[in-house]
């Protein structure tokens, strides 16, 4: 199968490493560090004024995305997933941003971790983009996310397995195949493959 796999909280531990720049960054300039988990956006988390949370992600995003960690069996299961199906890294990272798309290839390529293509965002919004087009123009079947308005948006097309965040929590779609760990996410695919051939 042709599988998509978001990189931000998916493959990656991303709010933390946000949240730990922003706790230093927000002490710095006497700001709220303490986030609202049940927000997505970094701005309505810390509630920042909007232009304060856009240059603080200019300035920290290549550092953020060269610290953060893979998540527990992400390497190990996205390697198993390749043997048998093709993986595409769909991400709303921007490569207009600098650094940005070096950085994610370096950062991928340090981990091992098992892909066989990747496509950033190259709209006009720096943080997020409508992620269905690309998915059927890439013949995508199943869709690995966390992002609430991508999860809805995606779930009407083909299933889509993600990551457990309070930000998402309120979704409970058709499609939608809830996980917290990798190792979930193989025994998902497996079922949804083991389905898709015996129709
Ligand atoms: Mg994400």
């Amino acid at each position: 199968m042709k599988i998509g796999v978001d990189i931000d909280n998916t493959i990656t531990h991303t709010t933390e490493m946000i949240m730990h720049y922003a706790r230093i960054f927000g002490e710095k300039h006497g700001l709220n560090t303490v986030a609202d988990p049940s927000y997505y956006y970094l701005e309505d988390a810390l509630g920042w004024e909007r232009d304060i949370a856009e240059h603080f992600l200019d300035v920290y995003l290549p550092d953020i995305y060269r610290e953060m960690r893979p998540k527990d069996q992400a390497v190990e299961v996205m390697r198993q997933l390749k043997d048998e199906h093709e993986l595409v890294l769909i991400t709303s990272r921007n490569q207009k941003f600098p650094e940005v798309e070096q950085v994610t290839l370096e950062w991928l390529e340090r981990y091992g971790i098992a892909y066989d293509g990747l496509i950033l965002n190259a709209t006009p919004n720096k943080h997020f983009f409508s992620k269905l087009g690309v998915c059927k123009e890439q013949g995508i079947e199943i869709m690995i996310e966390d992002h609430h308005d991508l999860i809805m948006e995606l779930a009407q097309a083909f299933p889509v397995i993600v990551f457990d965040y309070p930000y998402n929590r309120h979704i409970n779609a058709q499609n939608v195949y809830r996980v917290t760990h990798w190792q979930e996410v193989l025994e998902r695919i497996n079922q949804l493959a083991a389905k898709r051939s015996a129709i």
